[in-house]
């Protein structure tokens, strides 16, 4: 099972929507998180069970970042609008670069977004369970 982080701007929560609904046989057999109301969004339309954090704005995304420094999370789809300029912005750079220190795969766009849920499906996320045991036995 791994930690898989959703989180979508305004203008693009239904693309996120569309696309966890399409895969919403590969997500359900992970631990979701997710900021507040893309969590919110994705429950109203499947039967995942998410963890949700607090709206992004909020704090959210920096709840997401505190798993992430944390090296707790496997995955992050986090669909931003390139185009709208976020009043959470020092947030959004904080957790991206947090997902680079820890290198967590990290889709920002619904490309990436694709292959890495293939990927996942495939099983090419096991290795992190591997590693973890590994550090647990170190600590
Ligand atoms: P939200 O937060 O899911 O609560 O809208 C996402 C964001 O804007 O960072």
């Amino acid at each position: 099972m791994m930690n898989i982080a959703l989180i979508a701007h305004d203008r693009k929560k239904d693309e996120m929507v569309n696309f966890v609904v399409a895969y919403e046989h590969v997500f359900q057999g992970h631990h979701l998180y997710a900021t507040g109301t893309t969590g919110l969004r994705i429950m109203e339309n499947t039967k995942l069970d998410i963890h949700r954090y607090m709206s992004g704005p909020l704090g959210g995304d920096q709840q997401i970042g505190a798993m992430v420094a944390q090296n707790e999370l496997d995955l992050i789809i986090f669909l931003r609008d390139p185009l709208m300029a976020q009043p959470h912005e020092p947030d959004i750079t904080a957790l991206l670069r947090l997902c680079d220190v820890q290198g967590i795969p990290c889709a920002t766009n619904m490309a990436t977004a694709e292959i890495l849920v293939k990927a996942l499906d495939r099983g090419d996320f096991a290795w992190r369970e591997i590693v973890h045991k590994y550090k647990q036995g170190e600590e």
